[in-house]
């Protein structure tokens, strides 16, 4: 019998055979009062003969008891626990198993080093925060099941033993055992499996799919993740979008509780640099970037004329609060820590300016600059895509949200269809993208347009989908212009083109990072915090020590051998 199962009895019932963890135990004297907890709760046991319990019990022991139901007297109840209005007077009391000292209490909060939690992750989830973690999540599975059959969305998997799918990071291999020197690789998402889906005539796809990327530690991502992965036929970007909002918001309404408006704003790549710094701006701050440039036509001060020269950008934050100097300073080393040349300033007070350049503006800048009112101006000179970064760190320090709604989402679109990763080209989302001329990418790819879409909740990117290029022919001319060679196209995507090849329809999908989506919901720091068993920053899992040094035995029945590149 579980502890929730109590709230079918009366007072004076027998009980039988409940069973749970012991969660505290407090002697008082003739009685001893103990806190049995479950998955469904906690509940508080009376034990007679102090004496002897308390040489019999410790925290964690999983017990078996039987006992008679009693009703508390009101002024008796506990509210810190589920069912404080009732306790169990035990009259039988079996150990079913004992517990080791724990590495950590089973509490609500804890000051434990997360590598310990992580080692000792299932006593970690057996605290309540983690417990309404992977419930949320497990909620988030079964609302997805639920809609897709609602919508009709056919559930197919796709394999993890594949040959490659680049997503913008590295693979992780399997090697062939029976096929030496050969490896598989694990799918970075399942992107060309559910596009040849659609070419072999299924109308749509859906899968809870894992995902792996072999990335640099970048902050709060995890080497293995899950996406809710999806592809529509005979589809557009607005059908696939119309199609996203329809389930988010009833992952909302359903796994949630929570009532979301759509559909959701959309604005451009371009706008969302100018506007925010980013293209993932957090809409719920409504402050916004301004271009004070023309402010600067005539300037005196020498390296905003040089930036003004070399077609750069001054582009301001203002805030009604006069930041102190040590709120500036903090600013200004942590951008200058990301890039930044520093943090430019002026504040404006009793209608005086004061700041490093105030000395050398002239009148009509001096005016202008006023006309903010009073508070700090804040700014950042240069080419727009160098300051806006910086630009959209120093929004998110110095305002909050103030917009009423807890989520805010908005869709991001007309994307550049390359970036410069270190130096590198790069489709912004994946080669498999159209662009959104066909013309345009064949005369100049660089500054060619994606039909690309991102979802953005609370400035995180929650997911990202695309228009799909449909032709052999430009799929080969997206690959070349990525810097391919034929061979390379041939040896990686051959197959690939050669399944475009046989009449395949327009297509387009979406795919949503359920963990980002989980943690984003329950206000989490950390992804890490809604993942059953996650890897550390460093893609290490200290429960089972994983990933782990291979016998040279078995390296050999895979025809592989470790080379130490510091000998
Ligand atoms: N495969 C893409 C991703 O994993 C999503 C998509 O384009 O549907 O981000």
């Amino acid at each position: 019998m579980n502890i929730n199962e109590l709230l079918d009895n009366k007072n004076g019932d027998q009980i039988e055979d409940l069973t749970g963890w012991i969660d505290s135990i407090r002697d008082h004297g003739g009685l001893t009062f103990v806190d049995l907890r479950d998955f469904t709760g906690s509940v508080q046991l009376v034990f007679d003969k102090s004496a002897e319990i308390n040489a019999k019990l410790k925290n964690e022991y999983y017990v078996s008891i039987k006992g008679l139901f009693k009703k508390r007297d009101e002024a008796l109840i506990n509210n810190k626990i589920f069912l404080g209005d009732i306790e169990i007077e035990v009259s039988e009391l079996t150990v079913i198993n004992k517990s080791k000292t724990l590495p950590f209490q089973i509490e609500k909060d804890i000051d434990t080093d997360e590598n310990i939690r992580l080692k000792y992750r299932y006593l970690d989830l057996r605290r309540e925060p983690m417990k309404v973690n992977i419930m949320t999540r497990s909620n988030t599975f079964k609302s997805i099941r639920s809609i897709m059959n609602d919508l009709n969305i056919f559930e197919i998997d796709t394999p993890t033993l594949i040959k490659s799918t680049p997503e913008g990071a590295k693979d992780f291999l399997v090697p062939s055992r029976k096929s030496p020197s050969n490896f598989y690789a694990l799918p970075q998402s399942p992107q060309m499996y559910k596009q040849l889906f659609m070419m072999a005539g299924f109308p749509n796809y859906y899968q809870i799919a894992k995902c792996y990327r072999d990335e640099d530690s970048r902050k709060d991502r995890q080497p293995e993740f899950t996406q809710l992965d999806l592809e529509f036929s005979d589809a557009s970007p607005s059908l696939v979008k119309s199609n996203i909002e329809k389930i988010v918001k009833f992952l909302f309404s359903d796994a949630y509780d929570c009532k979301i408006d759509t559909p959701f704003e959309t604005l451009s790549y371009k706008d969302a640099i100018n506007l925010y710094g980013t293209d993932k701006p957090d809409m719920r701050i409504i402050e916004t970037l301004k271009d004070i440039s023309e402010l600067f036509n005539d300037t005196e001060i020498n390296f905003l004329k040089e930036i003004l020269d070399n077609d750069g950008l001054i582009k301001a934050l203002h805030t009604e609060e006069l930041l102190t100097r040590k709120q500036i300073d903090t600013i200004d080393a942590d951008i200058k820590e990301m890039g930044s040349n520093g943090l430019g300033w002026f504040k404006i007070d009793n209608n005086e300016i004061s700041g490093p350049l105030a000395k050398l503006l002239n009148g009509s800048e001096k005016a202008d600059i006023l006309k903010f009112g009073s508070g700090t101006l804040i700014f950042q000179a240069g080419e727009i895509n160098s300051i806006a970064q910086y630009l959209d760190f120093i929004r998110r320090t110095i305002f909050k949200p103030s917009s009423n709604e807890m989520y805010s989402f908005v869709w991001i679109e007309d994307f550049p269809f390359f970036e410069y990763e270190d130096g590198k080209l790069q489709p912004s989302h994946h080669p498999f993208t159209s662009p959104k001329d066909n013309e345009t990418f064949k005369d100049d790819p660089i500054n060619a347009v994606a039909l690309h879409y991102d979802l953005v909740l609370n400035g995180v990117e929650l997911g990202s989908g695309s228009q799909r290029i449909n032709s052999p022919d430009i799929q080969k001319l997206v690959l070349q212009k990525w810097g391919l060679s034929d061979e390379e196209i041939d040896d990686r995507f051959g197959w690939f083109i050669e399944a475009l090849s046989y009449g395949t329809p327009l297509h387009a999908g979406f795919a949503i990072g359920i963990d980002r989506l989980v943690a984003e919901v329950l206000n989490q720091p950390s992804i890490r915090d809604v993942i059953p068993f996650p890897k550390t920053q460093s893609g290490l899992d200290p429960l089972t020590n994983a990933p782990a040094n291979i016998d040279e035995n078995v390296l050999e029945e895979y025809n592989l051998k470790y080379i130490n590149k510091d000998e």
